[in-house]
C-alpha cells in the first residue's frame, strides 16, 4: 500500500481554513492526511473586531473554535511554527518536529506596532483585538477633544476597514451625544484614500467620511508619536486618543527560512507556489503584484480565494490530474456606514488590463449580507 499524502497547513486562518476544508470535501482521509497548525486555537472573521469596538458584539461571541476541525478529520495542533526546512521537507514546532508532502504558508501579517517610535507608549492598536476592550472603555469616556486615526504602514490588512471602524465610531459618538464636542481626524501615507481601489471609489470614500465630518490627512507619513502628538515627515498634529493600523510584516519564521525578504511579504503569482515544489503559500503572508501599482489587497476574501485555487491544485496533483488552476481574483469588502447599512466594494483584479473596482449603494441588505459573510464562513469551515 503507498503512504497517504501528508498535506501540511502553517496557520489557521482564512487561508489555511479554506484549503483544508475544500480538500477534505474531495478527498477521504483514506486519501490524504491533512494537518492545520496555529498558535491559537480559534478563529475570527476579522471585521468582528470592530463589532466589539463598538459594543455590538463580544470577543466569546465572535470566534469559532479550530479543534471542530478534528470533526471533519482535518488534525488540528495548537503550537508556535518555529521553523521551515524546506529543503528536507520539515516544519518544528515548539514541541515537535512534522514532515509533509504537501505544505501550504497561510501565516498571515504581524502587526508590527514596535516600528514606530513611542506609538506602542502612547497610541492604541486598532487591529489589535487585546486592546479592542480598552478602545471602547476610552470611546466612552471621552467628553470632548480628538480622535486620531492612523495608518501607519501599507500595506495593510483590509483597507476599507479603517475608514469603516472612523464611521462606526462617529455613529458612537452620535448616539452618546458627544460628537459635536469630539473632532476625527484620519490620516494615510496614501495620497488618496484607497488607492488599491482606484480613484473614483476612493472619491466616494472621501465623501462618505466627509459627510460625517471626518477630516482626511493624505500624504501623511508618519515618523514617530509622542505624548498627544503625531510626527509625520511633513508636519505635526496632535490628539487626545489615537487608533492606529501599525506597519505589517510577515511572522520571523518566514524571513528565517529566506521565503521572503526583510520586512517584505513571499512573492507569489495567481498559481500560489512557491520556488520550492508542492510547497504554496497565500494570503496576507504573500505579495500577489498585479501591475506595477497594483497588488492583491491584504482580505480574507482574498485569503481564501488562493486558498480555493491550491487546494484544487493539490487534489489534482493527488489525483494525477491537473495542477493549473489559477486563482480568481474576485472579491469584495464590506463597508459599514454607521447608520445600519452597509456598501460592498467590488473587485476584480484579473479580468481586465488592470484591477477593476466597483463601491455599491449603502444598504440594510449589504449589512445583512456582512452578517451572512461571517456566519457562513463559522459554519462551512468550523461547525
Ligand atoms: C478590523 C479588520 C477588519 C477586516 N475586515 C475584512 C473584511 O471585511 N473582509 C475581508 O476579506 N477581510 C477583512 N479583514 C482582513 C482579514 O482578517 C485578513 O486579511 C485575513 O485574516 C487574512 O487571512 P490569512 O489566512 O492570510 O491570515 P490570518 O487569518 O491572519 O491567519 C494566519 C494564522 O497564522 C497563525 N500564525 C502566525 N504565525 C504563526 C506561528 N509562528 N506559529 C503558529 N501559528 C501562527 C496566526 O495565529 C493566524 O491564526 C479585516 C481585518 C481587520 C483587522
Amino acid at each position: 500500500m503507498t503512504e497517504i499524502p501528508h498535506v501540511l497547513i502553517l496557520g489557521g486562518g482564512f487561508g489555511g481554513l479554506s484549503t483544508s476544508t475544500e480538500i477534505r470535501n474531495s478527498l477521504s482521509s483514506d486519501q490524504v492526511k491533512i494537518t492545520v497548525i496555529d498558535k491559537k486555537d480559534w478563529f475570527m472573521v476579522g471585521f468582528a473586531k470592530l463589532w466589539i469596538l463598538n459594543g455590538s458584539r463580544t470577543f466569546e461571541n465572535s470566534i469559532g473554535s479550530l479543534q471542530e476541525l478534528e470533526k471533519k478529520e482535518i488534525n488540528f495542533i495548537k503550537e508556535e511554527i518555529t521553523s521551515i526546512d524546506l529543503e528536507n521537507k520539515n516544519v518544528k514546532t515548539s514541541k515537535q518536529s512534522i514532515s509533509y508532502d504537501y505544505l501550504l504558508i497561510s501565516l498571515g501579517a504581524v502587526l508590527a506596532p514596535e516600528k514606530i517610535p513611542g506609538l506602542v507608549e502612547h497610541g492604541f492598536n486598532l487591529y489589535d483585538h487585546n486592546q479592542l476592550l480598552e478602545i471602547r472603555n476610552k470611546l466612552e469616556n471621552i467628553e470632548s477633544g480628538k480622535i486620531a486615526i492612523s495608518i501607519m504602514g501599507m500595506p495593510y490588512k483590509c483597507p476599507p476597514a479603517p475608514f469603516e471602524a472612523s464611521l462606526l465610531i462617529d455613529s458612537m459618538l452620535r448616539k452618546m451625544g458627544k460628537r459635536d464636542s469630539v473632532e476625527i481626524h484620519f490620516y494615510s501615507p496614501a495620497p488618496i484614500t484607497l488607492p488599491a481601489a482606484g480613484p473614483e471609489v476612493s472619491k466616494q470614500i472621501l465623501d462618505l467620511i466627509n459627510s460625517e465630518r471626518i477630516t482626511f490627512h493624505n500624504s501623511s507619513k508618519i515618523k514617530s508619536v509622542e505624548s498627544q502628538k503625531l510626527i509625520f515627515e511633513n508636519g505635526e498634529d496632535d490628539f487626545d486618543l489615537l487608533l492606529a493600523v501599525p506597519p505589517h510584516i510577515a511572522p520571523q519564521v518566514i524571513y528565517d527560512s529566506k521565503l521572503a525578504k526583510e520586512s517584505g511579504f513571499i512573492p507569489i503569482d495567481r498559481d500560489c507556489k512557491t520556488s520550492f515544489e508542492n510547497v504554496y503559500a497565500v494570503g496576507d503572508v504573500t505579495s500577489l503584484v498585479v501591475t506595477e501599482t497594483a497588488a492583491v489587497p491584504k482580505a480574507g476574501v482574498f485569503a481564501e480565494g488562493e486558498g480555493l485555487a491550491v487546494a484544487k491544485n493539490i487534489i489534482g496533483k493527488i489525483q494525477g490530474i491537473d495542477d493549473s488552476t489559477l486563482f480568481d481574483g474576485k472579491g469584495g469588502c464590506f463597508i459599514e456606514s454607521g447608520k445600519d447599512t452597509a456598501s460592498l466594494i467590488e473587485v476584480d483584479m484579473f479580468t481586465n488590463e488592470k484591477p477593476t473596482t466597483n463601491l455599491t449603494e449603502s444598504t440594510p441588505e449589504n449589512l445583512s449580507k456582512k452578517h451572512d459573510f461571517e456566519k457562513e464562513r463559522l459554519t462551512k469551515w468550523l461547525s
